[in-house]
């Protein structure tokens, strides 16, 4: 009783893991979490208080479907002082967090059967969400074996059916920031070839070593309005406000007029306090942002300092965000299946951390870790996970207040 389309969409491996994460928790297991996909700081409380103050007048209706006049000025000066870039309201379409937006885009862009390029590594929801709206997913690894794509691989998966192509960087889940060539290649090529080019830029504040994120704004001498660029950010990463739900894209008028359309027959509009705080978040001391990027910084110096006591393990240095992606190719002993999904659910069993599946992003033989956590949940999650694969390591641990003995290494 239930659509082909539908069944065929894969549950997020990521909820699933946080849950059972949260189950342990909950029976006072001491669970580290390294799968998580959010930072650990609170809102700031300039977004507190906007919300505080718009619930407790209690004047909480619809808003225009697009958003509150407040929020998309305040992205609108974010969009000039971040990208350099001066859109107008009618370019803006505020949405339940950048998923929403991405999808969006998607339903507003795909006849069926068209196709939507995705690279590799890549984040578990694209492919899940072109193939929603009756899409085709092409996914394009790097021949090279590295996680930075190259346009000759992906010149060679496009077909007069390729609608758009979907470049995250900073990247979830390698942490890896592309060059600015391979952007500057990248816009060159969707726009002389008319296909879309949607930029997630979801983390591009979170980047490390004086690095900076290349806007695809800068290498494209088109206006907005003929461009093939959109740009999805939203406040869930740089400011710890998952919960929030607020995204938006920024693309040309007639798309974000169809997409405003699509918006408005399904959800409204996203709600009113939670855009009161997204105003606030923008609005306010953005040193905040700052302080969150040098934590993850210094955590990401912290697990690399910890990964590199592997010794058969392969860890690409993340530029940004606060996710790696090592290869645990040469830890696979005949005890522990040789498949990510089992490699983590046996570190999850044997040594309560959680990790995601390298299977979920394109990348099996290899564990997403995240983190966004404390310097000390860091260090000991990777010592525990350095226990159960790694037979060098001492086979004793404690594991909260419990002497756990490795015996199947
Ligand atoms: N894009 C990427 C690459 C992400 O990692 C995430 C969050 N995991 C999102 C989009 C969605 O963000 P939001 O919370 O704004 O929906």
């Amino acid at each position: 009783m239930i659509s082909h389309l539908a069944r065929a969409i894969s549950a997020s491996p990521t909820f699933a893991l946080n849950e059972k994460a949260r189950m342990l928790r909950e029976k006072g297991e001491p669970v580290i979490n390294m799968g998580i996909g959010e930072p650990k700081n609170k809102a700031p409380i300039t977004a507190i208080l906007s919300s505080a103050a718009k619930l407790t007048s209690g004047d909480v209706k619809y808003t225009p479907p697009d958003g509150t006049p407040g929020l998309k000025k305040a992205i609108i000066r974010y969009t000039e002082e971040n990208y350099d870039k001066l859109v107008a309201p009618e370019n803006v379409l505020v949405s339940a967090g950048a998923k929403q937006s991405i999808f969006n885009v998607l339903y507003s862009i795909l006849n069926p059967q068209d196709e939507v390029i995705i690279l590799t590594p890549y984040w578990v929801s694209y492919t899940e969400m072109v193939k929603m709206v009756y899409g085709i997913p092409v996914v394009v690894a790097p021949e090279d074996g590295t996680f930075h794509p190259r346009m000759s691989d992906i010149e060679r998966s496009v077909t007069s059916y390729t609608k758009a192509i979907i470049v995250n960087s900073p990247n979830n889940p390698s942490g890896l920031v592309f060059s600015e060539q391979f952007i500057a290649e990248i816009v060159e090529f969707c726009e002389r070839r008319r296909i879309y080019l949607i930029m997630d830029d979801i983390y591009h504040k979170l980047v490390f070593d004086g690095r900076r994120a290349p806007p695809a704004y800068k290498f494209t001498d088109k206006d907005l309005e003929s461009s093939m660029i959109i740009v999805v950010n939203g406040i869930s990463k740089l400011y710890g406000m998952t919960g929030f739900r607020i995204g938006w894209a920024i693309a040309s008028r007639k798309l974000i007029e169809v997409m405003l359309n699509v918006q408005a027959q399904t959800t409204s509009c996203t709600s009113v306090v939670l855009q009161s705080a997204a105003e606030g978040a923008l609005l306010g001391m953005q040193s905040i942002v700052e302080n969150l990027r040098l934590i993850l910084e210094n955590n990401r110096n912290i697990i690399m300092q910890e990964l590199i006591s592997f010794r058969g393990l392969k860890v690409i240095e993340p530029q940004g965000t606060f996710y790696c992606l090592p290869d645990f190719r040469n830890y696979c002993p005949s005890a522990i299946a040789r498949d990510s999904v089992e490699l983590a659910k046996f570190i999850l069993d044997k040594a309560l951390v959680v990790t995601v599946p390298g299977k979920e992003f394109g990348m099996e033989g290899h564990l997403r870790l995240s983190y966004a956590g404390s310097a000390k949940e860091i260090r000991e999650g990777i010592e525990r996970i350095k226990w159960v694969v790694d037979p060098s390591s001492p086979n004793e641990i404690y594991i909260g207040d419990r002497k756990m003995i490795r015996d199947w290494l």
